[in-house]
């Protein structure tokens, strides 16, 4: 599928759920989230249905599940197991804050599942359950262990950066590359769900990070679905990487599109604009006509994330969206 600038759309992000165990505070408020009702989310039957008869035939390749928190959901492995099967996934992938991934990395890689991205923020315990509003640093570190030792590799672990409180462990995160075959990533906070604290702490730019960190970095041939770019501390076995969708605009080699928890495609992250599959599938609606709205959607992709720092009529949040 590509869209009126060229681009070429393959991936699809899925949300299975808004649900979440944690409530990270740049992602969702402490309290005060309403949550989708249970028979708007779709079913696995649904989300198989849609990636097989509508999202593959359009080109889609790519596959990676999230949320809310994916694991939260009742029996992921069982979705993971119809989606590994569709011809013409290639790569299939889950980001999660892997509080459950001790219990479920094995069940995960049986069913199909390849790789992993795993959250985490703060490499101290007490700052990562503040951060994460009640998170237990040393579970996840178990799930990661788990994860790697059944081969949910390349693992990557997600590091929102945000002034004030993450911002000095820059470095440790690094040096965890060196011996380990980390994938660390950081990413610039965005004014999406939680602006307020948006408005208040902004957001550390890549440029900044880099000063940040006192390693030397090189650059690297690795590259991944998305857009970071990748760099590496000489001779280490990971790498490290910088999600800069503020400070640079990265529209131009855009690949993706979204489906929520309750069956609408999103074209951007930014924009509020979606479309109800959700309706069609469960109406009947023939996969050719769906797809043909899908196509006519994507052509309303923007071309740049111009005015992405005005955004504050964002009425969900990442959570909702899937990150
Ligand atoms: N619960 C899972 C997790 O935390 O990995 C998956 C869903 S979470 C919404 C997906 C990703 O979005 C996470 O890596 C999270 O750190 C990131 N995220 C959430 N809110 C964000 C924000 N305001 N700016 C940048 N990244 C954000
Ligand atoms: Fe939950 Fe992930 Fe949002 Fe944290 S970032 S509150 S773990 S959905």
């Amino acid at each position: 599928m590509l869209d009126r600038f060229k681009r070429k759309v393959d991936y699809l992000r899925i949300s299975v759920t808004d649900r979440c165990n944690l409530r990270c505070q740049y992602c969702m408020p402490a309290t005060g989230m309403d949550w989708i009702d249970r028979d708007e989310i779709l079913t696995y039957e649904e989300i198989e249905r849609f990636v097989r008869e509508v999202a593959v035939p359009l080109g889609i390749r790519k596959l990676r599940l999230t949320g809310g928190e994916p694991m939260v959901r009742k029996d992921l492995a069982g979705l993971i197991a119809r989606l590994a099967v569709i011809p013409g996934i290639d790569d299939l992938a889950l980001t999660t804050n892997g509080l459950f991934l001790e219990q479920q990395a094995q069940a995960l890689k049986l069913a199909g599942l390849q790789r992993i991205n795993v959250s985490m923020d703060s490499l101290r315990a007490e700052r990562f359950k503040e951060i994460t509003r009640g998170g237990d640093l040393e579970r996840v570190w178990r799930g990661v262990d788990a994860a790697m030792a059944v081969g949910l590799t390349p693992l990557k672990l997600n590091v929102v950066v945000m002034a004030g409180f993450n911002e000095d462990e820059l470095s440790d995160f690094v040096g965890l590359t060196l011996n380990r075959p980390y994938h660390v990533r950081f990413i610039e906070f965005m004014p999406v769900g939680e602006y307020e604290l948006f408005k208040q702490v902004g957001y550390v730019s890549s440029q900044r990070m880099r000063e940040l960190i006192t390693y030397d970095l090189e650059p690297t041939e690795m590259t991944g679905n998305g857009p970071a770019r990748y760099w590496q501390v000489p001779g280490a076995l990971g790498t490290v990487g910088f999600i800069s969708q503020m400070s640079h605009d990265f529209c131009s080699s855009c690949n993706r599109i979204r489906l929520t928890a309750d069956g609408k495609v999103r074209h951007c992250l930014l924009s509020d604009h979606e479309i109800d599959v959700r309706g069609w599938l469960r109406g009947g609606t023939a996969p050719a006509e769906i797809q043909a709205a899908l196509e006519a959607d994507i052509q309303l992709k923007a071309e740049n994330h111009e005015g992405a720092l005005r955004l504050s009529g964002q009425s969900r949040t990442m959570s909702q969206i899937g990150g």
